[in-house]
């Protein structure tokens, strides 16, 4: 389906119309949620010395402040760990900017332009997270059960209550069973949302924490939505140590200097902790069973396109 500008948000039509205010009720949901299980929400940080290197095809983001290069956020997951020394549970609505390659239009899962909801606990286990990521799931899905049903019926999408615990699958099986790029056969051959777990090093980023006991396994997670949505969100438990830090930077083969400013506050002390981030466009996509991600806001940015607004 090409993108019109209907689907950028351009338009003001009655289907938009529910669909932002099933967005609006998602984060509504979401918020509520997390502040009621001990969580304070952070405000997100938009330009920074440093961000998420991302091992993938983005590119960087610049911008010149007073003379210094400052990044746009591509994740907060380095300002998350260092913001769990003042607070033990944390998350922000929080935007990124990567620039994505045009192609990856194609797919209609990528924007330019997008929110994460990021949250960290400090002392966390990836149990805890999943076990977090399914009922902030099951919440929100219930919340717009109750408050969206006119919405959800103009968009003819049924909301059903996805059965707890998802299914758990190891990346090793998911490739074996689906192939070397499983997201979308593995969510195409699923009714419930599914996990996938255990990572190798070499395909994530430095801080999702190695196993001890598995060298080469992360302790780390994505969450795959069912009826070929995709990739719903990525998390897991952190390295916090700066020689371990250090170690991982040098095998993802990102030079030091590049996170220098975050290195000197991981060498005072930033404490054990696990997260995630789930895509806010990607889950109201889901939710609405939208062909493409440019309907699930305004203003949406494909990769490669021309910005009018
Ligand atoms: P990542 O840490 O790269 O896995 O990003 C975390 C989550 O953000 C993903 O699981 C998606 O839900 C969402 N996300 C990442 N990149 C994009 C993008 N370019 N457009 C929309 N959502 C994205
Ligand atoms: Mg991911």
């Amino acid at each position: 389906m090409p993108i019109t500008s209907e689907s950028r948000g351009l338009i003001s039509t009655e289907k938009m119309r529910s669909i932002l205010k099933i967005k609006s009720e998602i984060i509504h949901a979401a918020g509520d949620y997390l502040r009621a299980n001990g969580f304070i929400e952070i405000l997100p940080v938009i330009l920074s010395p440093v961000t998420d290197p991302l091992r993938h095809t983005v590119m960087a983001g610049e911008v010149d402040y007073y003379g210094q290069r400052l990044q746009l956020t591509k994740s907060m997951i380095l300002h998350k760990q260092v913001a769990l020394r003042t607070l033990d549970r944390i998350f922000s609505f929080s935007p990124n900017i990567r620039f994505e390659p045009p192609h990856y239009a194609d797919c209609g899962r990528y924007l330019t332009e997008f929110v994460q909801l990021d949250l960290e606990v400090k002392d966390g286990t990836r149990d805890q997270l999943i076990s977090l990521g399914e009922e902030l799931l099951t919440t929100i899905i219930g919340h717009l059960q109750k408050n969206c049903s006119d919405e959800l019926h103009r968009l003819s999408r049924e909301l059903t209550l996805p059965s707890i615990p998802f299914e758990r699958i190891t990346y090793e099986k998911a490739q074996q069973t689906f192939g070397k790029e499983f997201d979308i056969p593995l969510s195409q051959a699923k009714k419930n949302p599914i996990w996938v777990v255990d990572f190798p090093l070499a395909v994530r980023e430095f801080y999702d924490r190695e196993d001890k006991a598995r060298s080469g396994i992360l302790v780390d997670m994505d969450l795959i939505y069912p009826h070929g949505f995709g990739e719903a969100l990525s998390g897991g438990e952190r390295e916090y140590t700066l020689e371990r830090i250090l170690t991982r930077l040098s095998q993802s083969g990102v030079p030091h200097a590049q996170l220098a400013a975050y290195l000197k506050i991981v060498q005072e002390g930033i404490p054990p902790s696990a997260g995630f981030g789930i895509g806010i466009e990607r889950l109201t996509r889901y939710i609405c069973g939208l062909e493409r991600i440019e309907d699930a806001r305004l203003f949406a940015k494909p990769p490669g396109t021309i910005l009018t607004i």
